[in-house]
């Protein structure tokens, strides 16, 4: 296996190194750091008029938010909804949510693409069906820092089917899904499991183990406690753990309780301790779903809730290194090698 290493990679890997020991390399002023999986920040500014100007209120995430959090990281996700006219799922329509991406980015001196200060950015696509013909240009995304691909939102496509979809699926992935996964794989990207069917789970974990690289939920909790299908099964994370992989926990009540009302940061805490049970403790994260419509937990409105959650880990007896390590650290050692090619399996 061939690998370049990018200067990206590099960094973020120095400052995973150097935050071995927590609290050192955390933000100014903060006890932690907080690495945020799954933020929908690019279809607020896109699709819904918010400001790309964070210091102005208008969504879950402000500059005032993350500061308050204490986010080091957060991975920006690229979602083109449904029912767009006239070409639902472009090339040209996710290359301008990109490019509205990075002019958040530009237009927050907060945030940064360059890891080391302020808060690192990186992009996910949130469905990749714009670019499901075109594996070809994933080394070209990759780039551009987009460095977790999710094969489907609701609905399946031509990759991959959907948990979420009510119509009989095709078995998981598709030929296109296959050969898609693998052209991830080798740009020195991930797959993003969330919102993926069972049957595409089981295909993308047999092509992630024959790569060896680690399996990735950003937004899914366990179905154990809440039986929706969005929700990952123990046996599930079990196979993610053992890839080296990682889970970000949402902040969705749907996700977190199954009884329609709003959940608590203490069922986002009670998720935390299952998934650190069944998989151990270096394989849990955070993976918020702010800013993508969701029920919000109560108190989790925005990242300043970060602080009542931890209570509420505490709570569960999740403490010290334990607790750094699913509030950034996990997800710190998947991303840190991000960005590097590799030519062949
Ligand atoms: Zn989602």
């Amino acid at each position: 296996m061939r690998r370049a290493t990018s200067a990206f990679g590099i960094a973020l890997a120095l400052v995973a190194a150097g935050c071995a020991k927590p609290p050192a390399g955390v933000p100014e002023g903060c006890a932690y750091g907080v690495v945020d999986l799954h933020v929908d920040l690019p279809f607020q500014v896109h699709y819904r008029g918010r400001s790309p100007d964070l210091s102005q209120p208008g969504s879950d995430v402000t500059t005032a938010s993350l500061r308050a959090g204490c986010v080091q990281l957060v991975v920006l996700s690229l979602f083109l909804p449904t029912g767009l006219r006239p070409r639902p799922h472009s090339l040209d329509e996710l290359l301008a949510v990109l490019a509205t991406g990075e002019a958040i980015v530009a237009a927050n001196p907060l945030l940064t693409l360059s890891p080391g200060s302020g808060v690192s950015v990186v992009f996910s696509l949130e469905g990749s069906q714009a670019v499901a013909a075109r594996p070809d240009l994933i080394p070209s995304l990759v780039q551009r820092r987009v460095l977790l691909f999710g094969l489907v939102h609701a609905h399946h496509n031509d990759l991959a089917d959907s948990s979420s979809d009510p119509h009989p699926g095709r078995g998981g992935l598709t030929p296109a899904g296959e050969r898609f996964v693998d052209a991830v794989y080798r740009a020195g990207a991930l797959v993003d499991l969330s919102h993926a069917s069972d049957e595409a789970f089981e295909d993308v974990a047999r092509i992630a183990h024959q790569w060896g690289r680690p399996l990735v939920a950003t937004h899914s909790n366990a179905r154990a406690i809440t039986p929706h299908r969005r929700n990952l099964t123990d046996a599930q994370l079990r196979t993610i753990a053992s890839s080296g992989g990682i889970v970000g926990l949402a902040f969705h009540s749907p996700f977190l309780r199954h009884d329609r009302k709003q959940a608590t940061a203490n069922q986002v805490a009670g998720h935390a301790r299952h998934l650190m049970e069944v998989m151990g403790p270096s394989h849990v994260a955070i993976g918020s779903d702010l800013d993508g419509l969701i029920h919000h937990a109560a108190g989790l409105e925005s990242h300043q809730g970060i602080a009542a959650l931890i209570s509420a880990l505490h709570r569960q007896g999740i403490d010290g290194e334990p607790l750094h390590a699913l509030l950034r650290d996990n997800a710190l050692r998947v991303l840190a090698p991000l960005g590097r090619r590799s030519r062949r399996r």
